[in-house]
């Protein structure tokens, strides 16, 4: 990762060294436990208390309560736990408490997970409520005036972690006071620590939660603030530690280390203010417009810290964009951490009232305090190389295989597939099946590369989405009207269309149920098998006679991932291609022929190389690796004979997929890299 700028400090920060630095003395020298009574056990205890105080002056919390825990997860279980009792002892005592548990549309899900959780499981029977958001990101203070005078509970977070939009909570604090202040509120301050002035004691907030390795502590550690008077019951009971207030021997390395992220805060020497903070985000903005000149900032930067930069660039995914960022080795991410895995968009973006065609393809770039001109210079020209990479020409077709004149794209997306085949010199295209998820980005791709779409055609495997992508695409006809006919092997004649130097012909199935299209050299007015190079077909489509041996079967709609050959090979289907770094070295110095392939996206290739013994490698994205089948394929050699192919991305996957196409066709000494390039580097 040396090389890496790490721009997701919202998911979880480095650890500052002077951290590193408390927590190993902790260990060495100070292992003692606190509530020991011996010289080890005080060292242990003064360590802790230190920590504590150099906490309680940060915060501005000199009253009430304030403990270590495991991060800001416990820290809500037990602010939320402590409400929870305290709503079911003054409902028993007949005190007005509320019937509401309140939580901001935007909070991070261990809110409204442990209130669900605890209401359960207390058996408190409180209606749960999403307080909604304005397209700003802040609380609709409207709303919390309503339901204020019914709230037992209100959690609402001091700086959003997806947007880094920062609440008014001078606002919020008004509307309690106002409904008689019987509700208890909780502020999550997780994003606020470091980059937002904190003065607890000054304010009506009853339970504050903090976690270490947002700020440059490390991970497991954290506090929680609770006002004074305010109801408690500890989550965790036991050895009687924090007075009593949550059992568990204290992680002494993780306090000593955030207690040096704490006394750093206090001096006011090691981060950076306000100020310049906000002019670092301002020359990253600056660098963002020029490299994606059709950004679209997702947030008002007034309303959010100056640390978070939230943003879509239409018409790509998140993934598209978090790929080639990845690939430039930036880390920045589509939202939150937790929510990294699943593929839905963001809960955080759909509360803002934001489309789903932005809040599924936003991307979240975050730094800390810490950072400094260094770093934003490298991170802003890492930037500009994306946007330089993502500017190159995607639709270039290969040199390796034939006259280096036609293109074929695979289009895949949500399951669905189909092709883009494209004539360079003549600037010409054909769209086959294309997933309607796909039409705007053709429709901006194409005249971006100075392209013509001459049809969008349908095989019949998913008329809807073909009519969708025909709507969206402005082709309304089903086939050209310029056509010619030329003659099939098996003696038919049927309506084709001229795409560069080769014709693409339409044919029916026998019983209407689906059409093909067949792409190849016409000669003696006849489509002949021998030069018949791809047949999109839908499922059924019979092709004998009118396909020759080196003729790729293109799957259309059907979900079929890669083409594949008529005559498959048994003798090589099996096996694993899957090779470690360790192999896939070895494999590059026994065969100093064999070829390195990012099976990357082009521009993904571009923003950032990454040699395998200094070897360079050929780009071949995933996407177009039909159009370079043919000539891999030509020469049927034999198994271990042929020229090893080593293929690479940036997790394996893809590389995977690759590899197992090309054993599938029979190509014996097609490998890949697992885990990609991302263990690699
Ligand atoms: N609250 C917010 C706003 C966060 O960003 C996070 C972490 O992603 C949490 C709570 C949970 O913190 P922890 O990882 O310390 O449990």
């Amino acid at each position: 990762m040396h090389n890496h700028i790490y721009l997701d400090a919202n998911a979880t920060s480095p650890v500052l060294p002077a951290a590193v630095a408390a927590s190993a003395a902790a260990m060495a020298t100070c292992f003692g436990n606190p509530s020991s009574s011996h010289a080890a056990g005080l060292r242990a205890r003064t360590l802790l208390e230190q920590t504590r105080a150099c906490a309680r002056r940060v915060l501005g919390a000199r009253r009430g309560k304030l403990m270590f825990t495991s991060g800001a997860t416990e820290g809500i279980q037990t602010a939320v736990l402590s409400a929870l009792v305290a709503v079911r002892e003054r409902r028993a005592a007949g005190q007005p408490c509320g019937d509401l548990l309140l939580y901001g549309a935007t909070e991070h899900k261990a809110v409204p997970e442990s209130l669900a959780h605890w209401n359960r499981v207390l058996g408190a029977g409180l209606e749960l409520r999403a307080l909604p958001v304005d397209a700003s990101g802040r609380h609709r203070l409207d709303v919390l005036a309503e339901l204020a005078p019914r709230a037992a509970f209100v959690a609402t977070m001091a700086a959003n972690n997806e947007t880094g939009v920062v609440s008014d909570l001078e606002g919020i604090a008004a509307v309690l006071r106002g409904a008689g202040g019987q509700a208890l509120w909780m502020v999550d301050c997780v994003q606020a620590l470091g980059k937002l002035p904190l003065a607890l004691d000054d304010s009506a907030i009853d339970y504050a939660p903090f976690s270490g390795h947002k700020l440059y502590a490390p991970k497991g550690v954290g506090m929680l603030y609770v006002r004074e008077g305010a109801p408690y019951t500890p989550l965790m009971c036991g050895g009687g530690q924090e007075a009593g207030l949550r059992s568990g021997t204290e992680n002494m390395s993780g306090i000593a280390a955030l207690g040096a992220v704490l006394a750093a805060l206090e001096q006011g020497d090691t981060f950076r203010t306000h100020a310049q903070l906000a002019a670092y985000r301002e020359r990253l903005v600056q660098a963002l417009r020029v490299a994606f000149p059709g950004i679209e900032f997702n947030v008002p930067l007034e309303h959010a810290l100056p640390t978070t930069i939230n943003f879509s660039v239409p018409p790509l995914s998140s993934k598209d964009l978090l790929d080639l960022f990845d690939a430039a080795g930036v880390c920045v991410s589509a939202g939150s951490a937790c929510s990294a895995a699943k593929a839905a968009p963001s809960y955080v973006l759909e509360a803002m009232g934001l489309p789903l065609g932005r809040s599924g393809a936003a991307v979240r770039l975050s730094f800390g305090p810490l950072a400094d001109d260094a770093f934003v210079d490298a991170a802003c020209e890492r930037i500009l190389r994306c946007g330089r990479a993502l500017a190159a020409d995607m639709l270039v077709p290969s040199s390796l295989c034939g006259d280096g004149t036609t293109g074929l794209l695979q289009l895949a997306a949500e399951g669905r597939c189909g092709w883009l085949l494209f004539d360079s010199p003549t600037r010409e295209c054909v769209a086959i099946d294309p997933p309607a998820a796909l039409a705007a980005r053709l429709a901006s791709l194409l005249p971006g590369h100075g392209y013509r779409l001459r049809a969008v055609l349908g095989t019949g495997a998913d008329p809807d989405g073909v009519a969708a992508a025909r709507h969206a695409l402005g082709q309304a006809a089903p086939w050209p009207e310029q056509d010619e006919m030329v003659g099939l092997p098996d003696g038919r004649t049927v309506r084709a269309i001229r795409l560069g130097g080769r014709w693409l012909a339409r044919v029916a199935h026998p019983n209407g149920a689906s059409t093909g299209y067949l792409y190849g050299e016409v000669r003696d007015g006849v489509l002949a098998a021998a030069q018949l190079r791809y047949a999109f077909v839908g499922a059924g489509m019979p092709l004998v006679g009118l396909a020759g041996p080196r003729t790729l079967a293109c799957g259309a709609a059907d979900g079929a991932v890669l083409p594949c050959l008529f005559e498959e090979s048994p003798s090589v289907a099996a096996g694993c291609a899957d090779l470690d770094l360790v192999a896939a070295e070895r494999l590059l110095s026994e065969y100093p022929d064999a070829l390195l392939i990012d099976v990357r996206e082009r521009a993904e290739h571009l923003a950032g190389g990454v040699p395998l013994r200094s070897r360079k490698a050929l780009n071949v994205p995933l996407s177009r690796l039909a159009e370079h089948l043919p000539h891999w394929l030509q020469d049927p050699a034999l198994p271990g004979t042929a020229q090893p192919l080593l293929f690479f991305c940036r997790s394996g996957n893809r590389s995977a997929r690759a590899a197992a196409t090309l054993r599938r066709l029979g190509y014996a000494h097609a490998w890949h890299l697992s885990g990609g390039v991302a263990l690699a580097g």
